[in-house]
């Protein structure tokens, strides 16, 4: 795998030692035939009761309740982590004190490598296997595996798209720079300014904070103004019902229009059920949550980014344009909002149209 210009990560063959058999694009997600149409699945509002759980998860901690009944079983859990440099990767774990790298959402594609290949192994052993991550990467690994697994569990998280690590990486050295020390830790989701007004955390290793609202932060608003995620993400093929995955999890946004019983705004998640075992890891948690079943439309509407393919920013080529060119990442965010000179262009083109569409 190795990074293109905008840090993403693409397979690349060494041509000298293909034997031509094909079995890169017989494994390949992109090649696979999808659902196109969307269909219901059962979807639930649910949280942990757990509020230490529910505190250090992006929603409702439901991931955490399912991953600890896996582990109790002698099971395993793979999922995403961040390496010591603060990049993303699949880690595996093993027990339920290393189960907190896993928890929380981390806004960066992550590096799958060697995971599928340590599962298979893993569930031709007999071990009881939780694979978690993003649709595609659910797709991936079913791919990869060519058949079913009885003892091979899936969850999916909902995504709208990944950021690219590049400019994950640049901003975790701008703020570097600024607070004069390396990071300690991350938090892509801090809810002590609430769930809905969710903030970004990083903690430093001299002792600094820095914790801003998520869309004051630099980073989470070049992200959800999707002018830097996967160019593939702007024609996902993974979004539609049921999905790949056994069960899928999200935030539950509309809670408080849909059942406001459910929202107390400290993290309430979208469950969807693909599938029996996606039922029956549902199932298990039971007891530890509270959960409400809901129509899937009104707890996760057809419009919602997580369900259809997000358009590119307009000015998604100027921005890694700038990262080219070594920029910080707040000048990053000067691209959103266009060159003043071009603005003021812009809007005098725009007066002297609706002059001259009056005049005629
Ligand atoms: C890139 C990305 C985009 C997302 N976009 C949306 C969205 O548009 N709408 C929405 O409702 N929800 C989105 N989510 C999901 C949401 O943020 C929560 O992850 C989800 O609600 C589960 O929360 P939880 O409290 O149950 O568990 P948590 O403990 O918060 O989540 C842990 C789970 O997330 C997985 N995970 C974390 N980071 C990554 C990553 N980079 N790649 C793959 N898997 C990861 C872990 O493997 C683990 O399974 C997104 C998540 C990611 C990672």
């Amino acid at each position: 795998m190795k990074p293109d210009a905008e840090g993403f990560l693409y397979p690349t063959v060494q041509l000298s030692a293909c034997v031509h058999c094909n079995a890169c694009n017989q494994v390949c997600p992109m090649e696979l035939k999808m659902p196109q149409s969307a269909s219901n699945v059962p979807a639930f509002a649910a949280y942990a009761t757990d509020s230490d759980i529910r505190q250090s998860s992006s929603s409702g901690g439901i991931f955490s309740l399912i991953a600890q009944r896996i582990l109790e079983q002698g099971g395993v859990i793979f999922g995403a982590a961040f390496d010591a440099d603060f990049s993303v990767r699949h880690q595996m774990v093993a027990s339920t004190e290393s189960l907190n790298a896993l928890r929380g959402s981390k806004y960066v594609q992550s590096r799958t490598e060697d995971t599928f290949r340590n599962a298979e192994i893993l569930l031709k052993s007999g071990k009881m296997v939780l694979f978690t991550g993003v649709a595609c990467q659910i797709a991936g690994l079913k791919a990869f595996l060519h058949r079913d697994y009885p003892n091979l569990y899936t969850m999916d998280v909902l995504c709208h798209g990944v950021p690219s690590p590049a400019i994950w990486k640049a901003y975790l050295s701008d703020q570097c720079r600024i607070h004069g020390s390396s990071v300690k830790s991350v938090s892509f989701r801090e809810k002590s300014t609430g769930w809905k007004q969710f903030s970004m955390k990083i903690s430093f290793k001299n002792g600094k904070t820095y914790c801003q609202s998520h869309d004051e932060d630099a980073f989470m608003r070049l992200f959800l103004e999707n002018i830097c995620l996967r160019p593939a993400c702007h024609s996902c093929r993974f979004k539609a019902f049921p999905r790949a995955s056994d069960l899928t999890l999200g935030d539950a946004w509309g809670i408080d229009d849909v059942l406001p019983e459910m929202d107390d705004d400290f993290g309430t998640s979208v469950v969807l059920i693909n599938s029996e075992k996606g039922q029956w890891m549902l199932d298990q948690v039971e007891a530890c949550m509270v959960c409400k079943p809901e129509s899937m439309d009104r707890l996760l509407p057809e419009t919602a980014d997580s369900r259809r393919p997000v358009s590119p920013h307009p000015r998604r080529s100027l921005l890694f344009r700038a990262a080219k060119r070594g920029a910080t990442v707040k000048k990053m965010l000067s691209v959103l909002k266009g060159n003043p000179a071009r603005r003021l262009l812009g809007a005098g083109m725009r007066l002297i149209q609706q002059h001259t569409n009056r005049t005629l």
